[in-house]
This record gives structure tokens, C-alpha cells and sequence, in this order.
């Protein structure tokens, strides 16, 4: 006999409560999955990275899925396409039965996508596998177990500030560690721009990663991001994604910014030599519109238990944690580990072999810790390489560069950064 949930309630229709209700119901196809989404127009919009790892581990696979796959990946933008238009070619998955290694051998490496295309894609595929979508906010986990009385399996999939996770588990439920202040510069150029494929180790004083958007309606979003020191974070006003600071050469807070004594270059040197090579090299075309400049504290955290079981009017429910309501990790990692976590969560829920009373024991002290670990130790392994090349090889780079000896060490651009598998920093 199986045990499937009958019901499954998922509070955050982002990209991983989509990809969970769709894992979920390529394993249970008749079970009831309702997602509740606050915000009727999905509103992040920005470059995601995606290992195919992510797609397969512990994901459903089958020829459904195929189409699936073929979906995404033709919607894929971004890095390659603003660096080599020609190379950017969808996969061909036609032909493909669906198993797992011959879906995995067939597809790239990594996917760049739209964060929006993405949420789209993901929404439309669980909603043809039968899930109702509503599009209302959650206010607590008791109003919604209040909705769903016959449900006894909730999934918080509501982002890094999860209100589901503050109600069940309290405010101090995060282990949670600062790693790189840093400086968002968003801005639009006119036509598709590209990355920047000269060196900049000889010219500037910062560490910053692009994130070029691919062209809509003539004009690409260009996204800097700079790792700055704690001392130039602190000396800028608050600015967030909503009261951003608007950048010009003559605005108030670049006084209050200091002079590197490595490099003698400050932060405003930087941006706007930054942007001149990046007109001259990559085909920049910045629009009349103004920067914006947000402050963002890379940081990782964690859930200190990923799920548990509440007793609610008489009846025991279990509530699990994914995505960023779970763990967050910079470095392009974070949506990777969610789907990860969200594949496993919907093979837990419908494995006969574990006891529906096991489930919230196996998800908390087997599945996170393993997840756990594998991320933290992904991304210490990424930050110490950052540190090295940010702290040591850099700034002997810039020196030598000063130096007569420059020819001889001239590093073909972006080699450094290859060898330290930075990804997207630069
Ligand atoms: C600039 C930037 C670049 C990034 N690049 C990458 C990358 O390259 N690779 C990578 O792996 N990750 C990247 N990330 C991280 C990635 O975007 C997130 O990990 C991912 O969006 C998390 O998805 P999610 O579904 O868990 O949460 P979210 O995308 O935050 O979705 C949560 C959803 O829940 C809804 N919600 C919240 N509360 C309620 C409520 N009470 N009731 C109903 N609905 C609610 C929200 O409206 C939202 O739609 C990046 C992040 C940023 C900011």
C-alpha cells in the first residue's frame, strides 16, 4: 500500500517551492498540492547560475522530465550569451529516454538563466502537473494549518526572511556568519553588453564579479558587484534594494570613502575606470539612467533544524524547511543547494520504506547535515581561494605590474581566474 501524502501545502511559490511541488508531484501524481504565492508578479530579476548536478540529484527522472529540462534550458541567457552569442546553443535532449545518466551527460556544465524566466518556467510545469497556485500571503503557519485541516505536510519555501520559520522555530533560529561586505552597482546599457575580457588586476584596487543581462527591448542590466573593505562599507548610508544610493561623480558619500595605501586608488577610481574599460572592451553603452548602488553583506547561514512536527488542534503536522528559508550560501551556490534540498524533501515525503513519524527525524539529523556540509565545505573551499587571490597574488600582481619586470609576468586575461575557479569574479 502506499503512503503518499494526500496533500502537500507549500507556503512561497519562488523557483524551489515550484521545483519541490514539481518533484513532488512527478512522485506522487495524484497528490492535492496547493502553493501560496504573496506577490502576483515574481519580482526577482537577475542572473542564476545553475550546476546540472542540481537538476539530478535526487530529482525524478523520466522522458517527462526531458521536456521539462529542454524548456529551461532554452530559456538560458546570460554569461555566454553576452560573451559569445554564437557558442550559445540550447541543448539537443530530443531522442532521450529520461535516465539520469544519459540526461546528465547531455546537458552543460552550468546553465545561466533568468531568475524571472526560471520562476516562470518552474510555475507553469507545476501547475500543469495539477497544482493550485493561490496568490495570497501566508500570514502565519497557523492560518494556513487552519485552511488545510486534513493536510499534514507543510513546506516553508518563503526566502531568506521566512516568516513561517520565525513563527515555528523563533528569531534566534539561524547560525549565521558575515563574509564579504559588499557593493552592488546596477545599472542599463544600451543593446547586449558583454564581460570584460581584459585584465584588471594592473589597473584597479577592487575585486568584483559582473552579471550582464541578456538584451530586452534594446538594453541589457549591467550588475557589479564589488567586495570592498569592512572600512568603506561602513563609511556609506544604508542602502538596500529599495532606498538605493543614486551613483554620480559628484555624490556626497564617495568623500567619506578611503584611499587603499597598497594601491592609492579609492572606490569611485575604481567604478568609473571601471566602466570606461568596459565601454571601450565590452561593448558598454550605459543609458541615461541612474546607477544604483546597493550595500550587501554576503553572509551564509542555516536553519538549526530543518524541520519539525507541531501539534495543531489536536493533530500532528509536520512542517519542513527549503530554499533560502532553509540555508543561504554566496558564491552562486544558493539556488543550487535549494533544488537539491527540495528534490530530496519530495523523495522523503513519498518513500514508503520511511515512516511517516521518521520523516521530520530523517530530514533534520541525516538530509541537513549532509547538505550542510557539502555547501559549507563547497564554499569555505571558494572562500579561501578569494582570500588568496584577493589578499596575496592580486596586490603583488598590481605591484609587479607598476614594475619594469610588468612583461614578464603578464597574465593572459582572465588565466588567474580560471585557475582559481572564481566563477564570475573578476
Ligand atoms: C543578485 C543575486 C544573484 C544570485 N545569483 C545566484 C546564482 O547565480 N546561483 C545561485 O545558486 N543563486 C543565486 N542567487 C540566490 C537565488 O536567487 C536564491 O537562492 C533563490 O531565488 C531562492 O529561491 P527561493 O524560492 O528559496 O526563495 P525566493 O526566490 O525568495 O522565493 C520565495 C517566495 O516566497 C514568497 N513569500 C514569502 N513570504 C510569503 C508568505 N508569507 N506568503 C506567501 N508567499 C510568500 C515570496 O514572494 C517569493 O516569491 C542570487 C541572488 C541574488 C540576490
Amino acid at each position: 500500500m502506499s503512503n503518499t501524502p494526500p496533500e502537500l501545502v507549500i507556503v512561497g511559490a519562488g523557483p524551489v517551492g515550484n521545483w519541490t511541488g514539481v518533484q513532488h508531484l512527478k512522485r506522487a501524481p495524484d497528490a492535492a498540492v496547493t502553493l501560496y504565492e504573496r506577490k502576483p508578479v515574481y519580482s526577482r530579476d537577475h542572473g542564476l547560475t545553475i550546476g546540472r548536478e542540481s537538476f539530478m540529484q535526487w530529482s525524478d527522472v523520466g522522458p517527462d522530465n526531458v521536456q521539462f529540462l529542454t524548456e529551461i534550458y532554452n530559456a538560458q541567457a546570460n554569461c555566454a550569451v553576452a560573451i559569445n552569442p554564437e557558442r550559445v546553443t540550447a541543448p539537443d535532449l530530443s531522442g532521450l529516454q529520461g535516465g539520469r545518466f544519459e540526461t546528465w551527460r547531455a546537458l552543460p556544465k552550468l546553465l545561466d538563466i533568468r531568475n524571472l524566466d526560471f520562476e516562470r518556467i518552474t510555475r507553469n510545469e507545476v501547475c500543469r502537473l495539477g497544482a493550485k497556485v493561490n496568490i495570497e500571503e501566508v500570514a502565519s503557519p497557523e492560518e494556513v494549518m487552519d485552511r488545510h485541516p486534513n493536510c499534514s505536510n507543510f513546506v516553508a519555501a518563503d526566502g531568506a526572511h521566512s516568516k513561517m520559520r520565525t513563527a515555528l522555530w523563533g528569531k534566534d533560529c539561524l547560525i549565521e556568519r558575515d563574509i564579504y561586505p559588499s557593493l552592488d552597482f546596477n545599472y542599463a546599457s544600451h543593446g547586449q553588453a558583454g564581460y570584460l575580457r581584459v585584465n584588471t588586476y594592473d589597473k584597479l584596487a577592487h575585486v568584483y564579479a559582473e552579471n550582464i543581462g541578456i538584451a530586452t527591448n534594446g538594453q541589457s542590466s549591467i550588475n557589479l558587484r564589488f567586495i570592498v573593505s569592512p572600512e568603506e562599507y561602513n563609511a556609506l548610508p544604508e542602502a538596500n534594494f529599495r532606498r538605493p544610493l543614486i551613483v554620480t561623480p559628484d555624490a556626497p558619500f564617495w568623500q567619506g570613502l578611503p584611499t587603499s595605501r597598497w594601491y592609492g586608488r579609492n572606490l569611485q577610481q575604481d567604478f568609473y575606470d571601471l566602466m570606461a574599460l568596459r565601454a571601450q572592451h565590452a561593448r558598454e553603452e550605459p543609458t541615461d539612467d541612474p546607477i544604483r548602488m546597493t550595500k550587501i553583506m554576503l553572509s551564509k547561514y542555516r536553519a538549526k533544524e530543518f524541520a519539525t512536527s507541531v501539534m495543531h488542534k489536536g493533530r500532528k503536522v509536520n512542517w519542513y524547511l527549503v530554499g533560502d528559508a532553509a540555508m543561504g550560501m554566496p558564491f552562486y551556490r544558493s539556488i543550487n543547494s535549494g533544488l537539491i534540498l527540495g528534490s530530496q524533501l519530495a523523495y522523503l515525503l513519498n518513500a514508503n520504506w520511511v515512516p511517516e513519524a521518521a520523516r521530520t527525524g530523517v530530514y533534520n539529523y541525516y538530509t541537513r547535515p549532509f547538505r550542510v556540509t557539502r555547501e559549507f565545505a563547497r564554499g569555505a573551499k571558494t572562500e579561501a581561494r578569494i582570500v588568496f587571490y584577493k589578499n596575496v597574488c592580486r596586490p603583488l600582481m598590481y605591484k609587479v605590474a607598476q614594475t619594469p619586470a610588468a612583461p614578464l609576468v603578464r597574465v593572459p586575461a582572465n588565466v588567474a581566474l580560471k585557475h582559481l575557479k572564481l566563477g564570475k569574479t573578476s
